[in-house]
């Protein structure tokens, strides 16, 4: 498969002093080349460049562009990818003959790849250029231009008509009119029994385990659904499942109640082609125009049973406790935290051994994990002392333990020895019966004693041995520091624990970063 890559210095880039190193065709060169090698359809592609360097007027020549035109209406490529629509094309009519006309005649799929735009998103549909126009347009040289369609959109806004690119979850386009949206059959349904949920108090979460339990299409399932070929969501997984999160994105649309809601989201600047969600009273907040699916007075006592919710949340502590330690002791995924941690693996895998639907509240976690590692931490620092005294007290050296206990293990081969002598002694009639069983017991009791001793120079030996090993005497002084400190942070536990992993029931099984010398020291939440 072929790429042609298309490279331009706008005029963008000379009137409005824009002309930084990144816009250099170098930097764009890289930005595209490094865009087809993260995507691995077209990694195998071969790219054809195409540059047109000069600072071209609005109506000035682009003799790259209108070579590449040419090279795709010869059929020499199906695929452009260019840095940004604004750089692409030189004003928005073109946009509409290129990506409406002429691109789909020719088979030929845009990306833009700043804009986020791929034209295969909106394959087969018109309804997805108003959308186009409004995300990219504002990157025009032409300003006037991009205000007169700002404002078309906005009027449209205004009047209550739907401008978005698709329906939001509940909703369709409707077939008569792009600007209409109806319910839709399916979705609406979920949509209302979400409410429904909401308004008997439950929380999001339980809300979400009972969509997962009743085997509830998702959002982005729905969508797949309705649209297979977009490529929106298609980051998501197929098989994903409710969370806290689309539970409550779905309490949140104010669509449900009739009303079109626009200017969500705004341009940060001419330059800049992202955008950033709006601050709600910016909306543009129409109400009536399509039919609601859950009532004015159900949808509001939804938003407060819902944000009181949020404010139990410690969603805004960053940096809390036990960030990126708390995993599911069944699959190893991080939990889910808010509003308490919980395993979130796909839970349409019914018998799933995780503990699903379990919540294991962040203030038991908080405790347990602290009490134990200060426990096993107070254990390090007691050994290590009871180690470093022992040797202060061992006299002489390991080299020197180590020829006494040669010379003891040499002593106790030579009772063995004597022993044996003794028994043929006894045999051969050359002593008596007991006189045998003196010298033996004798040699027994010599024999023990020497053991004992040996016994006793080999443990001081082995206190020795680890006193001279700094791997414990180490982790004893950072344990010092730990036990020392006023407050626990995030830091120090990761400093001491790799994980925290949570299992049914409350049982919680630490894993540190060092060799835990001693025994296991998992405990119970319940
Ligand atoms: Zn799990």
């Amino acid at each position: 498969m072929k790429v042609c890559l298309y490279i331009r210095l706008s005029s963008a880039d000379k009137d409005l002093r824009f002309k930084t190193e990144s816009e250099s065709i170098a930097n764009q060169r890289a930005l595209l080349r490094r865009y087809l090698r993260e995507h691995k359809e077209f990694s195998a592609c071969e790219v054809i460049e195409f540059v047109d360097d000069g600072f071209s007027g609005t109506n000035g020549n682009r003799p790259g562009f209108e070579r590449m035109i040419e090279f795709l209406k010869n059929g020499g490529a199906k695929l452009v990818v260019c840095k940004d629509l604004s750089r692409f094309f030189r004003d928005y009519m073109e946009i509409g003959d290129y990506l409406e006309r002429i691109f789909p005649f020719l088979g030929v799929r845009l990306i833009a790849v700043n804009d986020g735009y791929d034209s295969d998103d909106y394959k087969g549909t018109t309804a997805g250029m108003d959308i186009v126009m409004k995300c990219i347009v504002y990157g025009f040289y032409s300003k006037d231009l991009s205000t007169k369609v700002k404002t078309v959109l906005t009027s449209k806004a205004k009047k209550g008509q739907f401008i978005g690119g698709f329906a939001p979850y509940g909703y369709l386009k409707d077939p008569a009119n792009k600007n209409h949206l109806i319910p839709d059959p399916a979705a609406s349904v979920v949509v209302k029994k979400i409410f429904v949920m909401a308004l008997t108090g439950m929380t999001t979460g339980e809300i979400a385990r009972a969509l997962n339990d009743g085997h509830y299409e998702t959002p982005s399932q729905h969508f797949h659904r309705l649209y297979p070929d977009s490529k929106k969501f298609s980051a998501t997984s197929k098989a994903n499942s409710w969370t806290c999160d689309n539970v409550y994105k779905v309490i949140r649309r104010r669509e449900y109640t009739g009303a079109v809601v626009s200017s969500r989201c705004k341009w940060k600047g001419i330059d800049n082609p992202h955008t950033t969600l709006q601050d709600e009273s910016e909306w543009i907040i129409v109400p009536d125009c399509h039919e609601a699916i859950i009532s004015l007075e159900d949808f509001e006592r939804a938003q407060s049973a819902i944000l009181g919710e949020k404010k139990g949340y410690k969603r805004m502590k960053k940096d809390y406790l036990l960030r990126s330690l708390v995993r599911c002791g069944i699959c190893g995924r991080v939990m889910q935290r808010c509003p308490f941690y919980k395993c979130d693996k796909n839970r349409f895998v019914e018998n799933s051994p995780c503990p699903l639907g379990e919540r294991f509240y962040e203030d038991d976690l908080e405790r347990i994990v602290i009490a134990s590692l200060s426990q096993l931490l107070q254990t390090v620092v007691d050994e290590d002392k009871r180690i470093l005294d022992a040797a202060a007290k061992s006299h002489g050296s390991a080299e020197q333990l180590r020829r006494s206990i040669l010379r003891i293990e040499q002593s106790i081969k030579q009772c063995q020895t004597r022993k044996m002598e003794a028994y043929e002694k006894y045999s051969d009639g050359k002593i008596t019966r007991d006189e045998f069983i003196r010298f033996r017991d004798q040699l027994v009791s010599e024999t023990e004693t020497m053991t004992a001793e040996k016994n006793s120079l080999e443990e001081r030996l082995a206190l020795l041995e680890q006193s001279q090993s700094t791997e414990l005497h180490d982790l004893a002084e950072s344990a010092l520091q730990f036990l020392k400190a006023t407050d626990v942070t995030n830091e120090m536990l990761r400093g001491f624990i790799d994980r925290v992993l949570v299992f049914t029931g409350g049982r919680v099984e630490i894993v540190y970063q060092f060799n835990n010398p001693f025994e296991d020291t998992a405990q119970d939440t319940k």
